[in-house]
């Protein structure tokens, strides 16, 4: 069931009003080639492309959709709102009630500013800590993507330079100078980096969960280190939770580790489906956001009653049915399968699984736990196997490098239909 009739013609359409006919690189298929299904509608498990093909989906929307598509309850909850008007760019109920929530699901913070995206959380988390801090080093990990702000497109420098160089054209080195790149999984590149420069920075970002370039991931003992070492040099920890954030539990990541951030980045599932991202932190830092403190940051579309509302349906919801204990047994469930079925095909691959999320590293038996450990030969593998899963009803990411997830919606006998498909792809080599 690759691309059919109807979902060729809408992407040509497509591809003369949009730039490469999409909204976002990746939904082009490009990494894994053929034409991107075009989307009519999804609920619960299954998308649904303009040919009438059903899919069961384990991309839900590339993270937010942890109750799966059209759930009942947020689509009632953005009708309800939506009624009542759909901006007043001034104070409003739903972003009150979000705000609550979130202060009282997530550990140590006290206050949250709403945006409109991940990105746009991380651009603004950034600017607050170089804010507070009056430094003005960032240091981000290689592997860890934190959005397309445009010091956060940086590569590793070659050898002992971690002074990031641009990873996108349109970016200059000069907007990149001030940040560092690490890799992962590596204390003593840490250390070197704070002894030589602990005193200028204003903030480490990691994905306390990598997630985003496979699943990379940490051990605990690396992400304490991390913490202790901010702490010794006065910088900050943002932890980027955009997509563990109220997936892994109601505390995420800081949570599961037992780290706690000095601020944290949120994006995905805090909006249920609608264009929302947040950071939060202590009120002593939040307060030096405008208009009571000097850092600038603003969104006329901000707090957005309507995704605010369905943001909150979520939250709700995922405490109410005790979502993130289901969702766990569920990623337990995958997992314990996908490694019969390795084993039983004897294929050269890997489970990572964390609560929801899943990623299959091809081409090794030991999940890596850096950017460069990922088996260079992977990709192609992986775009044999999307394709052929695809054609079998099931939607993965089209990526190597994309992690699963899995939502409320999957049932037991749905995540075995995964597997068997697995089983018989990994068969046929
Ligand atoms: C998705 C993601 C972002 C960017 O969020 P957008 O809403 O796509 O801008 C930032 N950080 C992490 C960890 C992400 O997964």
């Amino acid at each position: 069931m690759s691309a059919g009739k109807e979902s060729k013609a809408w992407f040509k359409r497509a591809e003369k009003v949009l730039p490469s006919g999409v909204n976002s690189p990746v939904r082009a298929f490009r990494a894994v080639g053929g034409d991107p299904l075009v989307i009519a509608n999804a609920h619960g498990a299954t998308i649904t492309d303009v040919d009438g093909n059903d899919y069961l989906d384990f991309v839900g929307s590339w993270g937010p959709l942890i109750l799966g598509h059209a759930n009942p309850t947020v689509i009632e909850a953005i009708e309800k709102t939506a009624r009542l008007g759909t901006s007043y760019g001034a104070p409003c109920r739903p972003e009150i009630d979000l705000a609550e929530k979130v202060v009282s699901l997530y550990p140590g913070i006290e206050q949250v500013r709403f945006v409109s995206s991940g990105t746009e959380a991380v651009m603004s988390a950034i600017r607050l800590a170089r804010g507070a801090t009056g430094r003005k080093l960032i240091v981000k990990f290689e592997g860890c993507y934190h959005g397309h702000v445009d010091h956060m497109l940086v590569a590793a420098g070659s050898g002992l330079v971690t002074q990031g160089l641009p990873s996108s054209a349109g970016v200059p080195e000069e907007f990149t100078g001030l940040t560092r790149v690490l890799p992962l999984d590596d204390e003593s590149a840490l250390d070197e980096l704070f002894s030589a420069e602990g005193d200028q920075i204003a903030a480490v970002i990691i994905e306390p969960v990598p997630a985003n370039n496979g699943l990379l991931l940490q051990r605990p003992d690396y992400l304490r280190h991390l913490r202790a070492l901010c702490d010794r040099h006065g910088a900050l920890l943002i932890l980027d939770e955009v997509i563990s954030g109220f997936r892994l539990g109601p505390g995420g990541a800081a949570e599961r580790y037992g780290i706690k951030p000095d601020l944290a980045t949120f994006g995905k599932v805090i909006g249920g489906g609608m264009p929302v991202g947040a950071f939060a932190g202590s009120k002593e830092l939040m307060q030096e956001l405008a208009p009571q403190g000097g850092v600038y940051q603003a969104g006329t579309l901000s707090g957005n009653p309507v995704a605010m509302a369905a943001g909150l349906a979520t939250l709700n919801t995922l405490e109410r049915e005790d979502g993130w204990t289901r969702l766990e047994a569920l990623g337990t469930h995958l997992e314990h399968q996908l490694n019969a079925v390795i084993a039983d095909t004897k294929t050269e691959a890997a489970v990572v699984r964390i609560g929801s999320i899943f990623w299959l590293a091809l081409d090794t038996k030991d999940p890596p736990r850096t950017a460069a450990a990922i088996a260079p030969g992977a990709a192609d593998r992986y775009g044999r196997l999307f394709t052929a899963l695809l054609d079998a009803g099931i939607s993965l990411a089209p990526s190597a490098y994309e992690v699963g997830f899995i939502s409320l919606v999957h049932s037991i006998p749905e995540l075995d239909r995964l597997c068997a498909a697995l089983q018989t792809e990994f068969a046929r080599r």
